[in-house]
């Protein structure tokens, strides 16, 4: 039996007051529809890292819409994780080795947890590489598997790449994140485009009265008279945390007593992290500004909330991403945030919302220091991070995606008919888009398209040829209004900063 992980109650009611209007409406009528499906998200870990922030709102929201959903999560030894991280490194395009062994051990554990997994299901959502082998090894009982890719796989390692293809052909639908993330020869036709979301109701999230992230971050350590920048991060080569050192000790030059906190997460199916934690503390040792925290030392949800929130301004110097749930998190708060032009994030930060993305480590000092030296446009565009998270990020636009493309995956089977969403697809990116007015438009040949951001407005207009002809909105707005589901690959990147 692989290990339930238990997640309590919640109910979507409360998500009415704080997401934009209607939207927890139409979940409720696109739930009613599959009232009573069981649902299983399968994971590598119950903790640490953005997959299991998102299943521990989502899986008791989908309980109380009526479904009967679990969250179960693999096991296997750190010689698999060894290899599981291989592989996402792989994915992410770090040219990697997969060996004989490596492969025999994903293919056993695989073998391993598939026989373990017990229950009956409807669907089953499986989040990223780790545990992609079980379908493979299991073979389908009457469930509808979609493969949820969290990560950037837009130039994966060809041979990576080539051995994670072979478990794939089965699945009946995959997500990404961003249509840029598709990897080449994706071998699942039916494809969706949809961003992770913040749970704004967690302990992560919640308003925390000032005296009590005062009180949190004083009984830690942080000076409180002193300004303070955070980046929270699993400690992960790709999150660039020494780039971050080397960003602040030059911006401390000219913000003297800037302190630096350093919040990282360990995850199970995550080896990689001790080796990338000494070589912080090999760095900053003895620097009485920066200060190292993890969850092993108690740091959990509501010290993360707390640096978020008190901050002068969060970093998040990533070099490559899937999304960066952190991002939204500390937009959400209003914090400004300096980030890596990186995977998902210029999608949250489209338009200057919430702070300044940067290339490289000269680039995040100056960015910082400008946020720090000039608090109008820092609160301006906090300001504005928080609308758009509002707006994108949040979790029951989240749910209503997942709910359409499960009720598209049922479509043979009679179900009752659906309003249509009133939403639509952004062109550019992929996501969903509400169509009331107010987001950035184009009327092109006799059609509407609209985008989430002026971003993708312009990018529509640099080569609107090409996005009208695939993956329009007025013309493909896949399931959300019923036309087709798959989606063209997308444009080779152009600009991407890597
Ligand atoms: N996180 C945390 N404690 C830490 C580091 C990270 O709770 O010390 C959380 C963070 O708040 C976010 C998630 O882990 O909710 C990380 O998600 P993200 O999408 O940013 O990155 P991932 O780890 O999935 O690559």
């Amino acid at each position: 039996m692989l290990q339930r992980v238990d997640v309590g109650k919640r109910s979507v009611e409360a998500y009415d007051r704080i997401a934009p209007a209607g939207t927890v409406e139409e979940v409720r009528a696109r739930a009613e529809a599959l009232r009573g499906a069981r649902v299983l998200h399968l994971s590598a870990t119950p903790y640490g890292g953005g997959v299991s922030e998102l299943l521990r709102s989502m899986v008791p929201l989908l309980n109380d819409l009526g479904l009967s959903a679990d969250w179960q999560v693999i096991s296997g030894n750190e010689a698999f994780f060894d290899v599981t991280k291989t592989i996402h490194n792989g994915l992410q395009g770090a040219s990697r080795d997969l060996d004989a062994a490596s492969r025999r051990r994903y293919r056993e554990t695989s073998a391993r947890n598939a026989a373990s997994l017990e229950g009956e299901y409807d669907f089953v959502f499986v989040h990223d590489p780790q545990p992609a082998g079980i379908l493979d090894a299991r073979g389908k009982r009457g469930e509808r598997w979609v493969w949820r890719c969290h990560i950037d796989t837009s130039e994966p390692d060809a041979d990576v790449w080539e051995y994670v293809r072979g478990f794939l052909s089965s699945y009946d639908a995959a997500i990404f994140t961003m249509r840029e993330f598709l990897p080449p020869d994706l071998p699942i036709a039916d494809v969706e485009i949809i961003p992770p979301a913040i749970d704004p109701l967690s302990p992560k999230n919640m308003t925390l009265a000032d005296s009590t992230t005062r009180g949190v971050l004083d009984w830690i350590g942080i000076e409180l008279n002193k300004p303070l920048v955070t980046q929270v991060s699993r400690f992960d080569p790709w999150k660039d945390p020494l780039g971050v050192i080397a960003a602040y000790r030059l911006a401390r030059q000219e913000v003297p007593g800037l302190q630096l906190a350093l919040v990282g997460s360990m995850a199970l199916d995550d080896p990689e992290a001790w080796d990338v934690y000494r070589e912080i503390t090999a760095v900053s040792d003895g620097d009485p500004l920066i200060h190292v925290f993890t969850n092993l030392t108690g740091v959990g949800n509501i010290e993360v909330n707390a640096f978020q929130r008190h901050s002068d301004v969060v970093v998040q110097k990533s070099i490559r991403e899937g999304f960066g749930l952190v991002v939204s998190e500390a937009m959400w708060k209003r914090t400004p945030v300096v980030a890596g032009r990186a995977g998902g994030i210029p999608l949250q930060m489209a338009d200057d919302a919430g702070g300044m993305l940067v290339d490289g480590v000269d680039d995040c000092a100056v960015a910082v220091v400008r946020l720090l030296q000039d608090p109008e446009t820092a609160a301006f565009r906090g300001r504005r991070g928080r609308q758009r998270v509002r707006e994108h990020f949040l979790l029951p636009r989240l749910l209503l995606n997942e709910l359409a493309l499960m009720e598209s995956l049922v479509a043979e089977r009679p179900l009752p008919t659906r309003p249509t969403p009133a939403m639509t697809r952004d062109p550019v990116c992929g996501i969903a888009v509400p169509t009331r007015p107010g987001l950035p438009s184009v009327e092109l040949d006799g059609r509407t398209y609209v985008f989430c951001s002026e971003r993708c407005r312009e990018r529509f207009l640099a080569d609107s040829e090409h996005f009208s002809g695939g993956a329009a909105v007025g013309a493909v707005p896949e399931r959300l209004d019923g036309s087709p589901r798959s989606l063209p690959h997308p444009p080779a990147r152009r600009g991407a900063v890597r």
